[in-house]
């Protein structure tokens, strides 16, 4: 709320519940009330601005939903007003775990993102939903309001996305790497699935540096990296920059075979950028070495050996001449 609200002269003589909704009518917070039956009493100017529903249309109906979802289903004061706060998990993205009745007594904060039907904009909402009692210590009514949190959201989201990429590439970075292995081990492991990882290393990269400059290998870097992510396209694959001119490449569900065939196909997939490498020993364009690491579940193991043998895969291959895929030996992790 902004401004002074200081009773004026000529409220004298009206009706002081009266007054009190035209004060929430004007106030800059898009509030919203409704009765112990969830029907709406008051729906103010900010509410109608927010949601594109004009207080005429839902002021007695229980149609208060129409404002912030395209099918029925209940709002946060509704669930409130009904005593079904044990519903907000489900229905809600957060909410306060504040438990107990006496805590649910002062009301219930959620966020959610809205569809907004009839201005056609998702939104993310911070909804609070206070009740009202008599004196007797009914609910007669509960007060709903509303905050557009979506800019906040969006930045918030956007700034972890950007924590998780790598700044050169745009791939992901080698904590999202990280964080990504220990999840698909521990999901493979639990429902006895095949996991695969590809480790790709630039062949004489050194050299391409030293011959096209420390730009033109950042240049090449990036012309890698999108090479290796137009060739892997489940949404569960991941493509990561591990380090230096090296990535690594998460394939859950893949088993050796499948993952020797991706690794050829992007080890094709570089070849055909054609990037001239005047220096390389074994061809005259830029090729990588991959290492193929798969795990089969039923020996103890942990996910950091995946990596170890895709390591040495990948050694094995730049030992046997380097622009070629080589498997190590299967990982066996015990299931759980
Ligand atoms: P090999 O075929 O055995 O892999 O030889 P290599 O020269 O690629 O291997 P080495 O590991 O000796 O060299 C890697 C080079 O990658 C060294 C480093 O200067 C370069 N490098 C690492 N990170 C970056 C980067 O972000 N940008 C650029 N331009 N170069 C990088
Ligand atoms: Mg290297
Ligand atoms: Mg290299």
């Amino acid at each position: 709320m902004t401004g002074r609200q200081t009773v004026p002269a000529s409220h004298q003589g009206v009706d002081e519940l009266d007054f009190s909704v035209r004060l929430m009518e004007q106030l800059v917070v898009p509030t919203f009330v409704i009765d112990a039956g969830c029907r709406v009493i008051i729906w103010n100017r900010a509410c109608e601005r927010l949601t594109g529903i004009k207080a005429a249309e839902v002021i007695g109906t229980r149609e208060h939903w129409r404002g912030f979802y395209d099918e029925p289903r209940p709002c946060l004061a509704d669930l409130v007003a009904l005593g079904r706060t044990g519903e907000i998990d489900a229905l809600y993205v957060t909410h306060d775990h504040v438990g107990g009745e006496a805590a649910a007594a002062h009301g219930r904060k959620a966020e959610n993102w809205c569809v907004m039907p009839r201005m056609g904009a998702r939104l993310y909402l911070a909804v609070d939903a206070g009740p009202i009692y008599d004196s007797h210590g009914k609910v007669v009514a509960v007060v709903e309001t509303l905050r557009d949190m979506t800019e906040q959201k969006e930045a918030q989201a956007e700034l972890e996305r950007l924590a998780l990429r790598d700044g050169l590439t745009s791939v992901a970075n080698r904590r999202s790497f990280d964080s990504t292995l220990n999840a698909e081990w521990r999901r493979a492991t639990r429902e006895s699935r095949a996991l695969s990882l590809l480790m790709i290393d630039v062949d004489f990269f050194k050299l391409y540096n030293d011959t096209y400059g420390h730009q033109g290998g950042d240049e090449c870097l990036r012309r890698v990296a999108g090479a290796l992510s137009s060739v892997v396209k489940r949404s569960s694959d991941e493509v990561a920059r591990y380090g230096g001119e090296e990535f690594a490449i998460l394939l859950p569900t893949t088993d050796q075979p499948g993952a020797c065939i991706v690794a050829e196909r992007i080890r094709v997939a570089v070849e055909e950028l054609a990037m001239p490498h005047a220096r390389s020993a074994i061809a005259d364009h830029v090729t990588i070495s991959i290492g193929v690491a798969s795990m089969a579940v039923s020996m103890q193991a942990v996910p950091t050996q995946l990596v170890g043998i895709a390591d040495q895969a990948l050694y094995r291959a730049k030992q046997q001449g380097r622009n070629r895929v080589a498997t190590g030996d299967p990982v066996v992790a015990m299931g759980t």
